[in-house]
């Protein structure tokens, strides 16, 4: 089944606003019209910047984060209403560092996805092992509980982003045959779940981005394995040429 990739940039905590709005001015002028999705994930505070400057650019904006309830005494969070209304399309659910920092569950990360998703915020969903989970065979078992957890909520759709923690940030990248293998047992683990819950989405039109140190220099490599779906980028997205290079080995 062909499926259009998507290339997100994950911002983290990085850039402030005459920042955000030189790069997003480069990819008003630059992009084009690309054959993949082009998504962007800035912090809370540079949205507004982002969505205006990026004006017609074929870029869609979301929120590196959501909370799982509508509304509430919820200092700090930021809910879907917030996030649609400062013009985003998507919001990423289940990152590893909201994991690892925020001890976020699956559970959770179920509830963020279910609630965005109802609301017409589109959730990409970040799983992926640690280094040590790795090591001691747990991948698969890891794996299985991240997805259960998002589907138990039973978003109505979502797309998925394998992110093995070890390669995020650290300049470890998968090999394509690393990442294809685990991201091939993944959609065949989710159609399994998705088929066992009855939900209306199946794995073969599920996007499966791949996340960890991708890079102008691999992302050529791992776009051309069959079940990578696109890439999640974080320090590679910072820089405006890097990104659109990424975007670029998509095209074909
Ligand atoms: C990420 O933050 O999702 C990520 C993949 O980061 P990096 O590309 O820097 O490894």
């Amino acid at each position: 089944m062909s499926r259009r990739s998507i290339v997100a940039a994950n911002w983290k905590m990085h850039k402030v606003r005459a920042e955000a709005s030189s790069f997003c001015q480069t990819m008003r002028t630059d992009l084009g019209a690309p054959a993949a999705e082009v998504l962007l994930f800035p912090s809370f505070p540079l949205l507004d910047t982002v969505v205006a400057t990026l004006g017609d650019a074929a870029v869609a904006v979301g929120g590196q984060d959501v909370h799982g309830e509508a509304a509430g005494a919820h200092t700090g969070d930021v809910s879907v209403a917030q996030l649609l209304d400062a013009g985003c399309r998507w919001v990423v659910c289940g990152h590893s560092e909201r994991r690892a920092n925020h001890d976020e569950t699956s559970a959770q990360v179920g509830a963020k996805a279910k609630i965005a998703a109802a609301h017409g915020l589109l959730p990409l969903v970040c799983v992926g092992e640690t280094g040590d989970q790795r090591s001691a065979g747990e991948t698969e078992k890891v794996l299985a509980e991240q997805l259960a957890g998002l589907l138990d909520a039973g978003p109505e759709r979502f797309e998925l982003a394998y992110e093995p923690v070890w390669a995020i940030g650290t300049g470890l990248t998968a090999t394509p045959e690393m990442a294809q293998a685990t991201q091939a047992w993944l959609r065949a683990e989710l159609g399994r779940q998705l088929a066992a819950r009855g939900h209306a989405q199946t794995a073969e039109a599920t996007r499966i981005l791949y996340g960890g140190s991708v890079k102008p220099h691999n992302a050529g490599e791992l776009i051309a394995a069959s079940d990578i779906d696109g890439f999640l980028v974080g320090g590679a997205s910072l820089d405006v040429a890097s990104f659109l290079a990424i975007i670029a080995a998509c095209e074909s």
